[in-house]
């Protein structure tokens, strides 16, 4: 018999499926919502004045050599995106009292973070809450490393917005200590992100019954376009001490989705409990990559660790979340005043980053696919970046005869 004959054909990733759908389509018309990275005004991929720069820079620097780095990575990289999440001014910096590692883009973090938690945590019960819905990933990678995912109840279809009461109501009656993963900002796939307000009250929740925060951030600055206002949950939790890790990506906000730049940032109560957690942070990411990808550390270590890249790099980010904020301010005006579209669409404007739940359901969405040539996942959520100048009107008119 063949060798491989029980190895069952798994299905394939359904974003990947939906983007060579639009590739086949041969419609003039057609446009890519499902697209998880930004594009410009002409739907091209825009790589950062910032970055090429810095690519410059290091391609001229003579002392750029292809040796390993350390297997915890770029140690002026790792330090400075600590300082980035956290705030350079933030006493578990200045006290020391976080382990730093870099990973594989977010995922990686995601992943080192799940293996760390399921080697070392004191668990009442192994399981990690993740909000429903949540990044489709989310579901994979913590039973990848022995950790079951239950949901807490996060997005209220009714309001298309926060289903907070529910939320509260599980971080309460959850065992102690229990895991929760929060989206640092710009939640995806919804965009719906607690107020400030709220997320005191999850943080006190959290104290409360001892809960451990696992924040996944991964567009930090690409939300608002602001750096510290997309931080300020994981700072606030930080600073009322609730237990917290932090994994990080610069994929969307340095448009470096392939090199695969990410950090995984775990704040102990002790610089000598930081270096513990490193120690073994350091043994995990050994045996599975030994050591991670140079270039684009060495690309983020140079916008973050000089003043005038760091300015340039302020620039782009406010590019783009700009163009995602006026493409969503174009879409509610198009929607709301001029084609007078049935239902009330502010939750398009009051939404965060680059995912939109547009409210619409799975029929709605398929038929925008099939007789629109507009592609999105069946949920409703449609990434704003895949809207520009010249294909808006036709989504929108597009949008409004499929809700009529
Ligand atoms: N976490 C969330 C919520 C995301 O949306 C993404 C990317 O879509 C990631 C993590 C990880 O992305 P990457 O591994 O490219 O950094």
């Amino acid at each position: 018999a063949e060798r491989w004959e029980a190895v069952p054909l798994a299905p394939p990733d359904s974003i990947f499926k939906l983007t060579a759908a639009y590739k086949a389509d041969t419609h003039p018309n057609k446009v890519n919502l499902g697209v998880g990275a930004y594009r410009d005004d002409d739907s091209k991929p825009w790589v950062l004045p910032v970055v090429k720069k810095a690519t410059e820079i290091l391609l001229n620097d003579p002392t750029v050599d292809h040796e390993y780095l350390p297997i915890t990575g770029l140690p002026e990289y790792t330090a400075a995106a600590a300082r980035l999440v956290f705030g350079k001014d933030s006493s578990v910096i200045k006290d020391e009292r976080v382990a730093s590692v870099q990973t594989i883009s977010g995922t990686g973090a995601n992943h080192l973070g799940a293996l760390f938690l399921s080697k070392f945590y004191g668990w009442n019960e192994k399981r990690i809450y993740v909000s429903d819905p949540t990044w489709v990933n989310h579901h994979a990678i913590f039973p990848q490393v022995g950790i079951p995912v239950s949901t807490y109840p996060y997005y209220d279809p009714q309001t298309i917005g926060l289903a907070f009461p529910a939320f509260l109501e599980t971080l309460k009656t959850a065992p102690a200590r229990s895991v929760f993963l929060l989206h640092a900002c710009a939640h995806n796939p919804t965009g719906v992100d607690p107020t400030r307000e709220q997320w005191g009250q999850i943080a006190d929740a959290m104290l409360e019954k001892g809960h451990f925060a696992f924040f996944d951030s991964a567009y930090q600055g690409f939300a608002s376009g602001d750096l510290e206002n997309d931080a300020w949950a994981v700072r606030e939790f930080a600073r009322r001490s609730v237990p917290l890790l932090v994994c990080q990506s610069f994929a969307k906000n340095a448009g470096l989705y392939g090199e695969r730049v990410g950090a995984l940032h775990i704040v102990a109560p002790s610089k000598e409990g930081a270096a513990r957690i490193k120690s073994q942070l350091s043994v995990l990411a050994r045996a599975e990559i030994s050591n991670p990808p140079a270039h684009g550390a060495r690309l983020v270590s140079l916008i973050l660790n000089s003043d005038e890249l760091f300015e340039d790099w302020k620039r782009d980010i406010k590019t783009m979340a700009g163009r995602i904020i006026a493409m969503r301010k174009e879409l509610h005006r198009l929607l709301t005043e001029e084609l007078k579209t049935p239902g009330n669409w502010d939750h398009i404007v009051n939404q965060i980053g680059m995912f939109s739940f547009t409210g619409i359901g799975p029929a709605q969405s398929q038929a925008l696919v099939e007789k629109a040539h507009i592609y999105l996942t069946s949920n409703g959520r449609i990434s704003m970046a895949g809207l520009n100048s010249h294909n808006i009107r036709y989504f929108a008119t597009q949008l409004d005869k499929a809700v009529r």
